[in-house]
């Protein structure tokens, strides 16, 4: 297995993508910090998932978008080595039309999915340099890229980690750590199923395969991203949207 012992942390790696992508990691071998916020029984059943399938996981409460937190996450995941992996999954929408937006709709969605992104970054950072070694995942979206009506905090957000995974990339590239970023387009989880049918109805429409995507399908692209097959590879990013933005 490619990823064999390897310590790979996957943030928000409770629930939806964040799941797919810790079992997809334990599959390829690696022992796996299922990290969380809040809800411990979904992180503590992905964890039971693993180990029952004869991987290694273990479940870390932490809030990444502050320093505290990310600094937390990384420093139980070197109890068991050096992290190799990270995948920064974690994140939130508040959606709203700019309008009615507040200050606190913005912030949250900007403190979470693109603070805790840099702050967990910055944590690993100078282990992965010092090693010599390391792979970076970053998951933006489709509306980082295109926007969206009702999600400027949230588009703002992905569109931050686009450019931060390019500008980080070329900061780090001859210390031979890789950073590259993920944009799903829309995909089935407790995200989207918050949002009403006539919503999804409308959103598939504009999809060339006619579907929503499943978080088993952006997986395996985190886990080629994580390993040596993606050892020329960094300051890239992978859409996965059944063709949505072609
Ligand atoms: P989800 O089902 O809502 O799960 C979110 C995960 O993030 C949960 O594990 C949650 O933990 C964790 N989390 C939230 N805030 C956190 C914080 N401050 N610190 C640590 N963990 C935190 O989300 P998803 O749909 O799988 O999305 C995963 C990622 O893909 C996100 O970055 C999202 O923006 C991106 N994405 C999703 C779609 C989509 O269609 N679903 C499309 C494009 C991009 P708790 O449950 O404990 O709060």
């Amino acid at each position: 297995m490619e990823l064999q012992d390897q310590v790979a942390i996957v943030t928000g790696g409770s629930r939806g993508i964040g799941r797919a992508i810790a079992l997809e990691l334990a599959r390829a071998g690696a022992r796996v910090v299922v990290n969380y916020r809040s809800r411990s029984e979904a992180a503590d059943a992905v964890v039971a998932e693993i180990t029952e399938a004869g991987g290694q996981a273990r479940a870390v409460a932490a809030d990444v978008s502050t320093t505290e937190g990310a600094d937390a996450l990384v420093a139980a995941a070197e109890e068991w080595g050096p992290v190799d992996i990270l995948v920064n999954n974690a994140g939130i929408t508040a959606d709203g039309l700019v309008l009615m937006m507040s200050d606190e709709q913005w912030q949250s969605v900007l403190d979470v999915n693109a603070g805790g992104c840099f702050r967990m970054c910055r944590a690993v950072m100078r282990g992965m340099v010092r090693r010599r070694k390391g792979s970076i995942i970053n998951l933006t979206s489709i509306s980082g890229i295109r926007g969206n009506a009702g999600q400027a905090n949230y588009s703002a957000s992905k569109a931050a980690i686009i450019g931060m995974t390019r500008s980080m990339a070329r900061e780090v590239a001859k210390r031979k750590v890789r950073i590259n970023a993920v944009a799903p387009g829309f995909i089935r989880t407790d995200m989207t199923n918050a949002l009403p049918d006539a919503v999804i109805d409308g959103a598939t429409k504009m999809i060339p395969m006619r579907r929503m995507g499943e978080p088993e399908e952006i997986a395996p692209i985190v886990r080629f991203l994580a390993g040596p097959g993606a050892a020329y590879v960094t300051g890239q990013l992978f859409v996965v949207d059944g063709g949505m933005s072609c």
